[in-house]
């Protein structure tokens, strides 16, 4: 008798529905696998075997053909486990249910049939939904990742005895969504109230926030350059339900996810500068997502950014650029989203002290050149926005009154980010830092004052064409922050000051 069960698995973070076919006939007791499984779909033959006994069931001596469906996907990994002992156990008639196929099922199962978590759960139930199934039999131990998804109903169990009562008596209400649109005030556990003074490298950060620009902060050691970075993610925007799903599925797919249910906050990752390749960018044996989509819809802070090797450097690049992480394997490529904002944090120099106003830096012309020249061009081309943290003086930081909230910045950073929403409805695009040439020529008309001086600074410091659109797609970012439709003299100042790097050069 053959039996169908439906399953599904998943590929980035996108899920792939299966279909497991158990067919069992007379002959030689064999057990096989076939439909493009790999060695650790394989492996689940003795952990069935011995879950299906240990749970009082009886093992068919007979020939079991297992086909997963379709057969060009590759499939692994253990979470076929369960729809091939509920499968077996169908076919060789142990247990009734008339409406099996209304079920998805995932879960591993251990010896004693224990029903173990998986990796992927989230986009699996996402998947199973768009194909009408409603009913997902899922381990416990992914009930809250599951839950979280509108018009699903979720039965999560321990061990397969459980499971197979349930489907001959049905005696279970499902776990149904309880998301609420309802978001906490305070989305970080930093506030840059607590941030005294450096007003100009806390405004370059507003700016950074509200045009979705990628930002290095450089500074003397100890001048609070990570402080500012960790409460980025406390300014910008909330997550709408679509992003902190994403979020959510890329967690999901990492296995990485806490026991909070959907995303409640910006994600915010600080990779050390040990990390590699595959850490930042993703892959490895599990195809797993790396940092870089970890911080999808929120912020990659790079701390001490020179110190990381140039490799890991460099294949940031792509990535800033598409948004879109591209991890090639035997079979094909798999792709991720990787839309964060970058935000660096460097000192300027060896010893650190270079521009600062309390020591003397005491590297050489040469050492200081060697050490920048990682910042290869094109990766420094895709930073926006360069800010010096100073040191504080000491009756800075010893003032006893706190700066403005986050919130209060977030406001305002909401209300630029709305303007851009409404600005580029047709454009396909949500920031300002997104606009290509066509776009810029649209929305950064200058007036002639505006444009003379850009005139003179593109002379005089031989800018790149990408570098001038910077500074064109900088200057709209500050006007919207101000609520103007014109870009005015002042804002092409301010994001001149935005450019200059090291030895007040403008790159
Ligand atoms: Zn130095």
């Amino acid at each position: 008798m053959s039996v169908k069960i439906n399953t599904a698995t998943f590929s980035g973070i996108e899920g792939i529905s299966i279909t497991v076919e158990i067919d069992i006939s007379m002959g030689l007791p064999t057990f096989n696998i076939v439909g493009l499984a790999d060695t650790s779909v394989k492996e689940s033959k003795e952990r069935v075997r011995a879950a299906i006994i240990n749970s009082g069931f009886e093992f068919p001596i007979n020939r079991i053909t297992i086909n997963l469906a379709p057969a060009d996907i590759k499939k692994d990994g253990s979470l076929f486990d369960l729809p091939i002992a509920i499968g077996i156990l169908a076919a060789s008639k142990q247990i009734y249910s008339e409406d099996i196929d209304k079920y998805l099922f995932i879960g591993e199962l251990s010896l004693s049939g224990e029903i173990r978590k998986i990796r992927g759960a989230l986009p699996i139930i996402i998947e199973g939904l768009k194909n009408d199934i409603k009913n997902f039999i899922i381990p416990t131990n992914n009930r809250v990742e599951c839950s979280i998804v509108k018009n699903s109903c979720i039965y999560p169990f321990d061990n397969l005895k459980q499971v197979i009562s349930f489907l001959e008596n049905e005696d279970m209400l499902p776990i149904t969504i309880n998301y609420s649109n309802e978001q906490e005030n305070n989305n970080s556990k930093f506030d840059f109230e607590d941030v005294i003074g450096q007003e100009s490298s806390k405004r370059a950060i507003e700016v950074a926030a509200a045009g979705g620009h990628n930002i290095l902060l450089w500074g003397p050691p100890g001048s609070g350059k990570s402080m500012l970075a960790s409460r980025i993610p406390s300014i910008l925007p909330e997550l709408d339900y679509e992003e902190a799903l994403e979020v959510t599925k890329i967690y999901s797919v990492s296995g990485n996810l806490k026991e909070e249910g959907l995303a409640k906050y910006r994600p915010f990752r600080n990779p050390h500068h040990t990390s590699s390749n595959i850490s930042l960018i993703g892959g490895g044996r599990n195809l797993a997502p790396g940092e870089i989509s970890l911080s999808h819809n929120g912020v990659l802070f790079l701390d001490e950014m020179l110190e990381f090797k140039k490799s890991v450097l460099e294949v940031l690049r792509q990535p800033l650029e598409d948004k879109i992480v591209k991890i090639s394997r035997a079979n094909g490529n798999i792709s991720y989203p990787a839309n964060f904002m970058l935000v660096g944090a460097t000192n300027p120099c060896p010893c650190g002290f270079y521009a600062s106003n309390t020591k003397v830096c005491t590297c050489t012309d040469h050492e200081k050149k060697l050490y920048l020249s990682k910042l290869s061009g094109p990766l420094l081309d895709r930073i926006d926005i360069f800010s010096f943290v100073t040191s504080l003086k000491y009756e800075e930081f010893n003032k006893k009154t706190k700066s403005e909230p986050s919130v209060s910045i977030k406001e305002r950073i909401v209300k630029a980010r709305e303007i851009q929403k409404s600005r580029y409805k047709n454009d396909k695009l949500c920031c300002n830092s997104q606009m290509t040439g066509n776009q810029i020529d649209k929305y950064c008309k200058l007036d002639s004052q505006s444009n003379k001086l850009l005139k003179v600074v593109y002379t005089k410091y031989n800018l790149s064409n990408r570098a001038y659109n910077r500074l064109l797609k900088l200057s709209r970012t500050i006007a919207d922050l101000d609520g103007r439709e014109d870009i005015q003299y002042s804002d092409v100042i301010e994001a001149i000051q935005y450019r200059k790097f090291i030895n007040e050069n403008i790159v």
